[in-house]
């Protein structure tokens, strides 16, 4: 069944390119408004799913908070991860609040529940209050992060034809901490948010350029490169308009199998990236 969904895929010829801004309910989506934890206050508590049966998944996604921890050479610990005591609530979610709880969670949603994203290897999804609307300040400050891995339609770490878990995760936790993806012109191999992924292609660890993204936002001061240059800071301001209350929006950040990887705000696309065809 998984096999026959995948080479559907590969059969499909998709558009090119199309990245747009949307409307929503009040102005329009900025692509560019950077996203920001609201109180950065690390690490932040996450609870696994117990559909993760194995302690080497488990282990795996250890690995890779690790991995953005010593990226920021261990001074802030992003994750503390709290294993067997969450159910696997996408097995029985529905509304546009689904995983609205007030828990930061990791799920393997063996029925996957976002039937308008089947081929979607995972999803990161954020509540956030969006701040200076429609101003070059917009910024999304964030509440409530999930990532839940399309375990119906997807074989993980099988060694077949299929994608490398802890690439993925890696990836959709650099979305849990704020950062976006680079754009498609950038050199893939140089960052771990670059908006596709390949099956079989393997990025474990955060490269320089993720590294920079990351410490820029939370301030986190890093020693000098190899290259003796210091990685120096380009501060976004993250202040909001006397008076403004803010607009509660729900972030959807799809990371595709196909090579889109699509943003989607309040149900509205608000950015695509495509890659066509494997090089
Ligand atoms: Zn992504």
């Amino acid at each position: 069944m998984r096999s026959l969904f995948f080479l559907s895929l590969m059969l499909i010829l998709f558009a090119a390119c199309n990245s747009k801004t949307a409307s929503v309910t009040s102005g329009s989506v900025s692509q560019t408004a950077p996203y920001i934890w609201d109180g950065p206050n690390f690490p932040k508590n996450v609870k696994i799913s117990t559909a993760f049966t194995d302690p080497g998944e488990t282990a795996k996604i250890t690995e890779m908070a690790t991995a953005w921890d010593s990226a920021m050479n261990n001074q802030v610990q992003f994750f503390n991860f709290i294993i067997g005591t969450e159910s696997e609530k996408t097995n029985s979610i529905s509304g546009p609040n689904q995983l609205r709880d007030n828990v930061f969670g990791i799920y393997k949603a063996a029925n996957w529940p976002y039937p308008e994203y089947p081929d979607a290897l995972a999803i990161t999804q954020i509540f956030a209050i969006r701040y200076n609307s429609g101003s070059s300040n917009e910024y999304v400050a964030i509440q409530e992060a999930d990532i839940i891995m399309n375990d119906e339609n997807f074989d993980f770490d099988t060694g077949g034809f299929d994608y490398d878990f802890r690439t993925v995760l890696l990836h959709e936790m650099g979305h849990f901490l704020g950062l976006q993806h680079k754009p498609r012109d950038y050199n893939r191999n140089n960052t771990v948010m670059y908006p596709s992924i390949y099956s079989y292609e393997t990025k474990r660890i955060p490269q320089t350029i993720d590294k920079q993204d990351l410490s820029e936002k939370y301030n986190i001061v890093l020693p000098l490169t190899a290259g003796g240059s210091a990685i120096t800071s380009d501060p976004v301001s993250y202040t909001k308009k006397p008076g403004d209350a803010g607009e509660v929006v729900k972030v959807i950040l799809e990371l595709r199998a196909n090579g889109d990887c699509i943003h989607r705000m309040d149900g509205v696309e608000t950015e695509r990236h495509h890659i066509r065809g494997l090089k």
